[in-house]
């Protein structure tokens, strides 16, 4: 294998996995490097003991928390990243998020471009990654150059009757973006079974869109891409004069092994993003490479989320649970600030909710679990959490990652309960049969911290506040770049993946620009 490319990208998730697809028809030779192999297609795939309780995907990594604390991350090494394991709820940050918004706890940053600047790669990633919807049904979003390529996913009986509950009672439920490959007029030609094996399962039939399928397996024999996996990239060093990456370490099978590229792009997701460019440490970076500003590793986010059980007297026997959002709250208005986003979840089972709560759950007999299953509609809330530059990822001598965060926003996460129950009591299931599901309470880092990571090396036009600059090429480098959520400046209130997305394709036109 030749060690001199024209492109090397590290990582092959959202942001990797989607940056190559967008480069790959240049005919540049790419190298992917990716520390995780391909996820085994099994049995086990969709089953929730072992997904959940047995933890089957979860890389071994250990992290630390601010006390020191050692603590196993929700991370998943894989070809595909963390969107092996997604929800695939596909949608884009609304106009406001791009600006500046106030909340009691501070200020949300403005990005270094416009909704409208986004606009035009949220509609390729849309497309390439499949998503169903309906623009224009959800009176907060911005608007579309196109429509979705696919139909919304149908509601299931239970589904549609809580969204026209729901509309009865003057809210706007929209039918929610998925990433699925499904197609319900011609069943026979669908690859997705619409099964309840969404949110935090591989789907075994791959028809989730997730990165790995949508975009690093149709490059898989192309003559300018080779993939390595197995393949963790340890540091990245430069020329004398510390102006160009000139050589990516990696270590493979235990071997140490370098590769070199004109340009190289990290997208190792926000905190190993940050880690490599803290180990890269020379003379000309002596705090890390790219790090005159003393910003990788800060402003490190995941959302401030809760998820619910909402109990009501009638079985809900919804297999795909995902299709319904609402966004009632996600604007300020007059009376208050932004609270954020309520979507629905994948459906409960008691596999899950013993691996989402084992103290909880331990003494719980199994039938009783699958009773408050059966009758369970299952959301999740989602309130934007500040970039505050003391949340932190930093690395330790034994280039360990230790993490330290404090949640912010809870007024606002708290005011987003409380419409949840009202809006519950007026569709039938009362305030009292709400169950808030604290995820990993026992945690000192909840996992959703990590599902959802972002920040930690922000894109800006000002070097001294920021890592990359509007094109996410690092200030201080002239060809390294970034393109996973560790640019985010703000995080919004939505999940993040068609964002990284969307960028990622934004930077890998710009990139194969300046390679012609
Ligand atoms: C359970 C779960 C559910 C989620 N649900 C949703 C959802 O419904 N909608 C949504 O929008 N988002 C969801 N997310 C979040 C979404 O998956 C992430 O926001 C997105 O994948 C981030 O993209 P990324 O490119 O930054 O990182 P990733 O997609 O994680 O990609 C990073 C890649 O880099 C590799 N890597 C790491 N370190 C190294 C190294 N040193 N050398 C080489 N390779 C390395 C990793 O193995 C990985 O493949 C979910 C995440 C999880 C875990």
């Amino acid at each position: 294998m030749t060690d001199r490319y024209d492109v090397i990208i590290v990582g092959s998730g959202a942001g990797g996995g989607t940056l190559a697809h967008t480069l790959a028809p240049s005919g540049k030779k790419i190298l992917l490097l990716e520390r995780g192999d391909f996820l085994p297609r099994e049995l086990e795939n969709w089953d929730a003991t072992a997904v959940f309780v047995d933890g089957r995907y979860i890389s071994p990594d250990t992290w630390y928390d601010a006390g020191g604390k050692a603590f196993q991350p929700q991370v998943h090494y894989y070809v595909g990243g963390a969107t092996k394991m997604y929800g695939a709820a596909l949608y884009r940050l609304r106009p406001a998020d791009f600006g500046e918004i106030k909340y009691s706890d501070g200020i949300s940053p403005a990005w270094p471009l416009d909704y409208a600047d986004l606009e035009p790669y949220y509609t390729r990633a849309e497309w390439l990654y499949q998503v169903h919807g309906n623009h224009g049904e959800d009176p907060t979003e911005g608007p579309y150059s196109k429509q979705y390529p696919w139909p919304p996913v149908s509601h299931e009986p239970r589904m549609q009757q809580l969204s026209d509950d729901l509309a009865t009672a003057g809210y706007n439920p929209f039918h929610a973006p998925c990433g699925i490959l499904l197609d319900e007029d011609h069943r026979a030609a669908s690859a997705c079974i619409r099964c309840a094996w969404v949110d935090g399962f591989p789907c075994l039939v791959h028809a989730k869109c997730d990165a790995e399928v949508i975009a690093v397996r149709p490059l898989l024999g192309l003559p300018n891409v080779t993939l390595l996996v197995g393949a963790e990239v340890t540091a990245l060093r430069t020329d004398p004069a510390g102006r160009s990456v000139t050589e990516v370490v990696i270590s493979r099978a235990g071997q140490r092994e370098s590769y070199s590229a004109d340009i190289v792009v990290l997208a190792a997701g926000a905190a190993n993003t940050a880690k490599i460019l803290l180990r890269s440490v020379s003379g000309k970076h002596p705090a890390g490479l790219a790090n005159g500003s003393d910003q990788v590793g800060r402003n490190y986010m995941f959302h401030n989320s809760k998820a619910v059980a909402a109990l009501a007297k009638e079985p809900n026997d919804t297999v795909y649970q995902k299709t319904l959002g609402l966004n009632d709250f996600y604007l300020a208005d007059e009376s208050r600030p932004p609270l954020g986003n309520i979507q629905l979840l994948g459906k409960s089972s008691a596999g899950a909710m013993r691996g989402e709560e084992p103290k909880l759950t331990k003494l719980a007999p199994n039938w009783s679990l699958e009773e408050v299953a059966k009758h369970s509609v299952d959301i999740w809330l989602t309130t934007e959490d500040l970039p505050r530059p003391e949340n932190r990822v930093t690395v330790d001598g034994d280039a360990s990652i230790h993490l330290t965060y404090q949640f912010s926003n809870h007024a606002e996460t708290e005011g987003l309960y409380r419409e949840l129950k009202t809006l519950l009591n007026k569709t039938g299931m009362a305030a009292h049969h709400v169950l808030s599901k604290n995820f990993y309470a026992d945690m000192s880092v909840p996992l959703a911290g990590v599902a959802h990571q972002a920040g930690t090396a922000r894109f800006g036009s000002d070097p001294a506040t920021s890592v990359a600059d509007g094109t996410c090429k690092a200030h201080e480098l002239d060809n390294l770049y970034l393109a996973d959520a560790s640019i985010f400046p703000s995080i919004g209130a939505v999940n993040p993946a068609l964002t990284v997305m969307a960028n990622a394709i934004r930077v890998g036109d710009h990139i194969a620009a300046r390679l012609r």
